[in-house]
């Protein structure tokens, strides 16, 4: 069997989509930066871990801010090409979806909204930091795994970053890479690699795509 040409057969034999929200569902919207300048995050820290360090009340306050500012984010946020047809198709076909994101549930389901997909969520299937030790740990897929009473080897996980990969590597999904040009890729956690949706779209549509970058 030739596990390159076979990816695709084996994608779409998978009924359990579970997607990141922020730079994979949506345009890129946060402006990591900018939240750690207002938080008093030092560069490069990771924003969750650096909070869950601090004094429970002085980590409470600065939750309220990220949280603000996450909504500001959520109701400016903008479809990623492709990604309403995606969910069209899949939806079409009875795939179970899910979204797993290092965000909150509540502001997740605002972005789902603002980009006009919440409709294809059920909203238990939408899982956030609260709901589950985040990405990348692969808690958040297994939660969803077992809400919908199926094993790994019908799972996918579709990401823009690491995380995501290794989350779905972990769990033991199908990964998918929605990598933008000029981005870094992780080919050792990456099982394809696409530019935007909508290539995800083709291949599901034709199964014969020739763009995609599938890594063995
Ligand atoms: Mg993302």
């Amino acid at each position: 069997m030739n596990e390159i040409t076979d990816m695709t057969d084996l994608l779409k034999s998978r009924n359990s989509w579970v997607f990141d929200l922020d730079g994979t569902l949506t345009l890129p919207m946060h402006d990591f930066a900018f939240i750690r300048r207002e938080l008093a995050i030092p560069d490069g820290s990771d924003i969750l871990e650096h909070l869950a360090t601090l004094l429970p009340e002085e980590a409470a306050l600065r939750h309220l801010r990220l949280s603000d500012i996450e909504r500001e984010l959520a109701v400016c946020a903008v479809a990623a090409p492709g990604a309403s047809g995606l969910l069209a198709l899949l939806d079409s076909t009875g795939a179970r979806l899910g979204i797993l994101t290092r965000n909150s549930r509540d502001i997740a389901l605002l972005t789902l909204d603002a980009i006009g997909v919440r409709h294809y969520f059920d909203d238990n299937h939408v899982i956030g930091r609260e709901e589950v030790s985040p990405k990348p740990d692969p808690a958040g897929i297994l939660h969803l795994l077992s809400q919908w009473q199926t094993e790994s080897d019908d799972v996918v996980m579709v990401g823009d970053y690491l995380f995501d990969l290794q989350a779905g590597r972990a769990a033991g999904a199908i990964t998918i890479h929605v990598a933008r040009p000029d981005c870094l890729r992780w080919p050792d956690v990456s099982d394809i690699i696409v530019d935007t949706l909508g290539e995800l779209t083709e291949m599901l549509n034709t199964g014969h795509d020739s763009s995609h970058t599938t890594v063995s």
